[in-house]
């Protein structure tokens, strides 16, 4: 029997808030099933180092008839985490929440709601959210630029609160993208996108999983892996700047021939030449990072490695690998 939701979670090193992420997400999903929504959870645990996998275990033992846990053999993120997920679900509606309860599981009535009528992508955006400043000021700066740079309309992409269609999840799981971030490619498979207001909370327990590179790193992923804008940019501002630079040549070459040689003004060449050199310098590393993907992808090793997968078949609770 394939159950209308499914409810995806990348869990990572969360031992002290699982608690109280199953107190709240069992009963406001039992609610929903009262209301004629059938469901199932897929935990995916993402490598944790601390109890987190015993006590995804011990949980599914508890509720094996809506639970389901992917337990990865390492860390590979939560992106790679929620792709996987994606592949265990069986629902025609499938949510994404964060672990951490800053997505209030009493939301998901909301999406499913919207879903219902019709679309097949419901964003989230948070009414207010509840995270450090800077990190709230970077993510709408980053928010912005990303809008100008591809087709995609998120407004508030760092949510991970969102719910997609069956043929969303369908056309993502055919993908074999290796770092990617989940929202923006379902949003270019989605034919109706929508999105709603939602509440956030203050992680509830633990700390966030993201230090300041791997933010950086995703920012990069959302970038380079939907768009080839920045490169496009950059010949644009190469094709711009030789042209400056060929006046420049001209000039000095005029005044050599009416003025002789000249001294002046060295240092003004110089600071003309460092600028030019940060340029270069910049424009190797963004050629880098589409390379860099590239050979991720050329080299086609397997995404993620997953160790067990506990899921209840037919009568009987079993494990299968
Ligand atoms: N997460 C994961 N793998 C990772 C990092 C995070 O599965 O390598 C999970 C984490 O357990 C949580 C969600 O992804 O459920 C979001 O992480 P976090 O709350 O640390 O991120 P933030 O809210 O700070 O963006
Ligand atoms: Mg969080």
């Amino acid at each position: 029997m394939k159950p209308e939701l499914s409810v995806v979670i990348p869990v990572y090193n969360e031992e002290t808030g699982l608690a109280q992420l199953y107190a709240r997400l069992y009963p406001a999903l039992d609610a929903l099933a009262a209301r004629g929504v059938s469901y199932e959870i897929v935990f995916v645990n993402d490598g944790s180092r601390d109890n987190t996998a015993l006590m995804l275990a011990d949980q599914f033992r508890l509720r094996p008839d809506v639970t389901r846990v992917v337990l990865f053999s390492g860390n590979y993120g939560q992106h790679m985490a929620i792709l996987a997920g994606f592949q265990a679900t069986r629902g025609e509606i499938v949510v994404t929440l964060d672990a951490d309860l800053q997505n209030p599981p009493e939301e998901i009535g909301a999406l499913v709601d919207k879903m219902r009528e019709g679309y097949d992508y419901v964003g989230s955006i948070r009414r207010k959210r509840q995270d450090s400043a800077w990190r709230t000021y970077a993510s709408k700066a980053m928010n912005r630029f990303r809008e100008k740079i591809t087709r995609i309309k998120i407004t508030d992409q760092g949510n991970m609160l969102r719910a997609y269609g069956r043929n969303v999840i369908d056309l993502i799981n055919q993908c074999s993208e290796v770092n990617t971030f989940v929202p923006a490619l379902a949003y270019t498979f989605s034919r109706n996108p929508t999105e709603i207001t939602v509440e956030h909370e203050e992680r509830a327990a633990g700390e966030s999983k993201y230090s300041l590179y791997s933010l950086i790193r995703l920012n990069f992923d959302l970038m380079t892996g939907f768009s080839i804008m920045p490169l496009q940019w950059f010949s644009m501002l190469g094709m711009v700047l030789s042209a400056a630079s060929a006046l420049l040549v001209f000039l000095l070459l005029v005044r050599r021939f009416i003025l002789g040689s000249e001294a002046e003004g060295l240092f003004t060449l110089f600071a003309i030449a460092f600028f030019m050199m940060g340029v270069i310098l910049f424009g190797i590393g963004l050629l880098g990072e589409y390379v860099g993907r590239i050979y991720q992808q050329v080299r086609g090793r397997p995404r993620y490695v997953v160790q067990t997968i506990l899921e209840h078949t037919s009568n009987d609770v079993s494990e299968t690998n």
